[in-house]
């Protein structure tokens, strides 16, 4: 953990000190070595939190992102169960912030315990396992309206570059198709639109996910994956047809808008120069 009480006060791990951890009250024993980042551990025992992650550089480095203030705040449910979230923003946000795989049953947990909970997820393990392919145009646009996207994948070429079926352009083949029934018939190629999606562009792209950790496809709270670079790679469905797609946000607008949004589903969803 980042902080233990000493004194009475938060703080973060000194050599030599003793603390006391402010969730369970036990003590607490500063870890401080040249190759370990700083922090606080149970004296001879497990964390009092049985969801808490061993730290590493990663979570600091987003715990560090927030105030202090809004850093390892514990939440106690109605029930009194009591759990430390990483990071919780003034506007009653939680955030988790998790490198390891968790189960569907704690996934779960986590998700009905914090309830207003954004996650994100360190994807720099999977990294080669992920692709991002071609945008796509923003989903309420009305282009986007008349498209049905072949979903792409690696394994099927071609499909990385962005086909689509026109639902008007195939209204003569199948006469009263629409956009949830449209599977097949005259198929086009990105190419031909690519101005008319570039305008109406808002992140989105097809993406694969060879092997996903599958938990967080059912998640019912937002999900953004860091691959280590300036952009979040949040995960939606694009349409009614159920497509999946990554929306790229850029990690600064994230931060901003857990701070200033007051809904974990808000974030990125208003868009406004930022100072
Ligand atoms: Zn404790």
């Amino acid at each position: 953990m980042q902080y233990a009480l000493l004194d009475g006060e938060r703080r973060e791990a000194v050599s030599g000190a003793l603390g006391t951890c402010p969730t369970c009250g036990a003590s607490m024993v500063a870890k401080c070595g040249p190759r370990i980042i700083h922090h606080w551990e149970h004296r001879g025992r497990r964390n009092c939190d049985p969801w808490w992650e061993n730290e590493t550089e990663w979570h600091r480095g987003w715990k560090n992102l927030f105030p202090e203030s809004c850093r390892e705040i514990a939440h106690t449910a109605p029930d009194g169960e009591i759990h430390r979230a990483d990071i919780k923003t003034p506007t009653g946000i939680y955030i988790e912030v998790q490198h390891s795989s968790i189960t569907d049953a704690e996934r779960t947990s986590r998700e009905g315990f914090y309830q207003n909970l954004v996650w994100v997820i360190d994807g720099r393990p999977f990294r080669q396992n992920f692709d991002i392919y071609h945008m796509l145009p923003d989903p309420t646009s009305r282009l986007a309206q008349d498209l049905v996207w072949v979903k792409a994948a690696r394994s099927m070429a071609g499909t990385s570059s962005g086909t689509f079926f026109r639902v008007s352009a195939n209204q003569k083949y199948y006469p009263g198709v629409t956009k949830a029934t449209l599977r097949g018939g005259l198929i086009e190629g990105l190419d031909r639109i690519k101005p008319e999606v570039e305008a109406s562009y808002r992140g989105h792209h097809q993406y694969h996910w060879a092997s996903p950790r599958k938990t967080w496809l059912d998640a019912a709270c937002p999900v953004y994956i860091d691959f280590g670079d300036e952009w979040l790679v949040r995960l939606e469905v694009y349409d009614e047809t159920g497509l999946r797609c990554v929306r790229l946000v850029a990690k600064r607008k994230f931060v901003h808008d857990a701070i200033s949004e007051m809904r974990a589903e808000d974030i990125a969803t208003r868009f406004y120069p930022l100072a």
